[in-house]
């Protein structure tokens, strides 16, 4: 999978809420850059999380200038607020299937965290979408992959080579934690980009 033919070009596209973004996410998107010979990586904050009707989740426009001001320093990355803008719910099967009419030549590889990929069988169209994308299932360590590999079990082989993943150890930092850590009023710095830490505090997120 790692072989790049002649004609074959590569984009990342990094899925998440990023509520807010952090070192995990972004470790995670140059890994996958490198492992997978990506020519870049997009990151596409989700808009209206469909799984999250209840959960209380930051504006979206708010964590997409955050998720702007993290990748800020990495050429090979970019933020898109396709889903932000997009009304109605975010489904992953719209948004590759808009990025590959804006990229024809490009094979897409999505990357996102393990657990988000274990419900994939509840996501629209979600055999079409693993036939067409290849995903990157990024875990945390001592992750339980075996739960995750018996949940996809009975996905055919063909759509089940589509998925890779990768241990990211940075992702011992979650977004949760962060959130709590701000709340109680414990540091966050070393955690996240200092750019998103100031922002945080600035606009007095996380607070409660
Ligand atoms: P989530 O349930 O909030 O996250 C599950 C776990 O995965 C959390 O531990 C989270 O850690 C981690 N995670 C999330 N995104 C990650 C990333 N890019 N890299 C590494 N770890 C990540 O998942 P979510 O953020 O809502 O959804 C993930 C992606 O799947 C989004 O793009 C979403 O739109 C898509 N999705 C689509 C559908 C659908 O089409 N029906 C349904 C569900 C999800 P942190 O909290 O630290 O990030």
């Amino acid at each position: 999978m790692n072989t790049v033919t002649a004609r074959e070009r590569r984009l990342g596209i990094m899925g998440g809420t990023f509520d807010p973004v952090h070192f995990g996410h972004l470790v995670a998107a140059e890994g996958a850059r490198y492992s997978f010979s990506l020519e870049k990586v997009i990151f596409i904050p989700a808009g209206n999380p469909p799984h999250k009707p209840d959960h209380i989740i930051t504006e979206p426009s708010i964590r997409y200038k955050m998720t702007c001001l993290a990748v800020a320093s990495n050429p090979s990355f970019c933020a898109s607020d396709l889903e932000v803008e997009r009304p109605g719910p975010s489904f992953t099967i719209d948004t590759v299937r808009y990025m590959m009419r804006l990229h024809p030549n490009e094979r897409i590889f999505f990357i996102t965290g393990a657990d988000a990929l274990i419900e994939i069988s509840t996501w629209k169209n979600f055999e079409v979408l693993l036939s067409i994308c290849n995903f990157v299932a990024a875990t945390r360590p001592g992750y339980r992959l075996l739960e995750l590999k018996e949940k996809l079990d009975p996905l055919p082989d063909s759509l089940k080579q589509n998925i890779s993943y990768m241990e990211v150890p940075a992702l011992a930092i979650s977004s949760t934690d962060i959130r709590q850590r701000v709340r109680e009023g414990r540091p966050i710095k070393y955690l996240l980009p200092e750019s998103v830490e100031d922002y945080i505090i600035q606009n007095n997120l996380y607070r409660q």
